[in-house]
């Protein structure tokens, strides 16, 4: 007997010759047909491509590339051997000045057309001086499961000319960062441009060390092996820290393992390791342990210095940071006198930075562990103006709270990509507090925001900043005022 399941047959729709027109979001980019908005990923302004279809909606559809007819002259050669293959840095074919161009025409198009807000002349993104070795934490995932670009062949012809099906494949045992899109299959890193090579040194000897006597790689299926993650941060003040995450408890074989990584690499500051029994990767519930040094690391921004363990936040281009957050400080025009709030205040970087010429900062968090460290820093900062508090914006922002530490005449808010709770926006405008700095990371839930500060906020200064080259990524600063009535 046959059953009859009504699954229709994904329709293979194969749109030709389509001359990609612009950049659009996400990194994405667009081209027109019949009609039809075309997002297609992975291609730039000026490329033709054919272009197969996975979403097909009435005004828009979404796709991939089969076929490229002809690259776009805006293409440069990408410098990464991983380029493509890799997830990351997925910009690297486009010049870092036309990526540049992009986001700053990004953000004015968000806040314009989605916000429909009056902005002053913006001033010019401010990008990386460093497009390379920028980001000061990467996290490496061992696997049993191999990502390439091409698929490993079926069939293996041998020099009598007789065809083979190879048994199963052996397991790959990898070390590098995820496949985009898949959970489990890892590409095998060999040289990453986005921290200096010690970084490429350690990864590349941990992985030769581990193979060479028999250490087991992480399978994600069985969830068995014991190598999984090695997360490392390397600072500008030249103290560098690695966690080796072990899905396994045995105290002689992780001491080998250690114990290498230690001679190999006096340079490391701090090294630690975290046991991870549980199936899902996330380190929050569990208790790094030290093997050498003081178990964090100091980085510093100006003359500001921050203590950062192997689960604490911080943004992650230091230099970026810095610009990022000078710019906000001048928005935020203070003389002194003023009672600053740090809304999302992760682990109080932004208002440490604002202290000197601040009368008193006030900064919310929702995670504990940050707010903690956010403590820590103000005390090693020597700042004893700064407090900060634990809660959900939206419930610790209230009547009481403004009573009980100031009125605000300063509100610097920095939310998640997904922007702020409107709660909060309809607060913010009940305080009027006579200066706003708004930083984002999302200029599209940004632009939603600011529609609603219109109400009683004019926009007076506005500009994006490059923390992530070769991303699609943009952060972006506004300053907005108390209209005058
Ligand atoms: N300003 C910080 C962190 C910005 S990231 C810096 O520059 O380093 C955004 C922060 O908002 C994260 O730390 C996140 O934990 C916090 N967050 C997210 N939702 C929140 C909420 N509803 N209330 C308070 N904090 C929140």
């Amino acid at each position: 007997m046959t059953y009859f399941y009504g699954v229709r047959k994904k329709k293979n729709i194969i749109l030709e010759d389509l001359l990609v027109e612009n950049y659009a979001a996400e990194g994405k980019s667009l081209a027109r047909r019949d009609g039809k908005v075309v997002f297609i990923e992975n291609v730039v302004p000026g490329d033709v491509v054919d272009v197969r279809l996975s979403k097909n909606k009435k005004d828009w559809a979404e796709g991939y590339p089969v076929e490229f007819r002809s690259y776009s002259t805006e293409r440069v050669t990408p410098f990464c051997q991983h380029f493509g293959v890799c997830g990351g840095c997925q910009w690297q074919m486009l010049p870092y000045q036309k990526q540049l161009q992009y986001k700053q025409q990004q953000v004015l198009d968000n806040l314009t057309r989605i916000g429909k807000i009056d902005l002053p002349q913006m001033e010019p993104i401010a990008g990386a001086p460093q497009d390379r070795f920028y980001r000061n934490k990467l996290e490496y995932t061992f696997s049993t499961k191999e990502y390439t670009a091409v698929a490993p062949p079926r069939k293996i012809r041998t020099e009598e000319g007789l065809t083979i099906m190879p048994e199963k494949p052996p397991p790959a045992n990898v070390l590098g960062f995820h496949a985009r899109g898949f959970f489990d299959k890892i590409v095998n890193i060999e040289k990453c441009w986005l921290q200096e090579d010690l970084t490429n040194h350690l990864r590349n000897s941990i992985r030769e060390f581990a193979l060479a006597n028999h250490f087991s790689f992480y399978d994600f299926r069985e969830h068995r092996g014991m190598l999984r993650n090695l997360q490392v941060r390397l600072c500008t003040t030249g103290e560098v820290m690695v966690n080796l995450v072990l899905g396994e408890d045995h105290e002689k074989r992780r001491n080998r393992i250690l114990e290498f990584i230690d001679q190999q690499f006096p340079e490391l500051t701090t090294l630690l390791y975290t046991i991870n029994l549980k199936k899902n990767d996330s380190l929050f519930d569990l208790d790094p342990i030290v093997y050498k040094g003081k178990g964090f690391v100091i980085e510093q921004l100006e003359d500001f210095r921050f203590k950062i363990g192997p689960k604490s936040f911080f943004q992650t281009n230091t230099k970026q940071a810095e610009k990022l957050y000078s710019i906000t400080r001048e928005y935020a025009e203070l003389d002194g006198s003023q009672v600053v709030y740090d809304l999302y205040c992760g682990t109080g970087s932004i208002g440490i930075f604002c202290s000197s010429k601040a009368k008193k900062i006030i900064g919310v968090e929702l995670i504990e562990a940050a707010v903690k460290d956010a403590g820590e820093n103000a005390l090693l900062n020597n700042i004893p103006h700064a407090s900060f508090f634990t809660g959900d914006v939206t419930d610790v922002c209230n009547n009481e709270f403004f009573a009980a530490h100031g009125r605000p005449d300063v509100i610097i808010t920095d939310p998640p990509r997904a922007g702020m709770h409107e709660k909060l926006v309809l607060k913010i405008l009940e305080m009027e507090a006579p200066v706003v700095v708004y930083v984002s990371c999302n200029p599209a839930t940004q632009a939603r925001d600011l529609a609603l500060l219109d109400a009683k906020y004019e926009v007076t200064r506005c500009q994006p900043v490059d923390m992530f080259p070769h991303t699609h990524h943009i952060e972006n600063v506004v300053q907005l005022k108390i209209k005058k009535q």
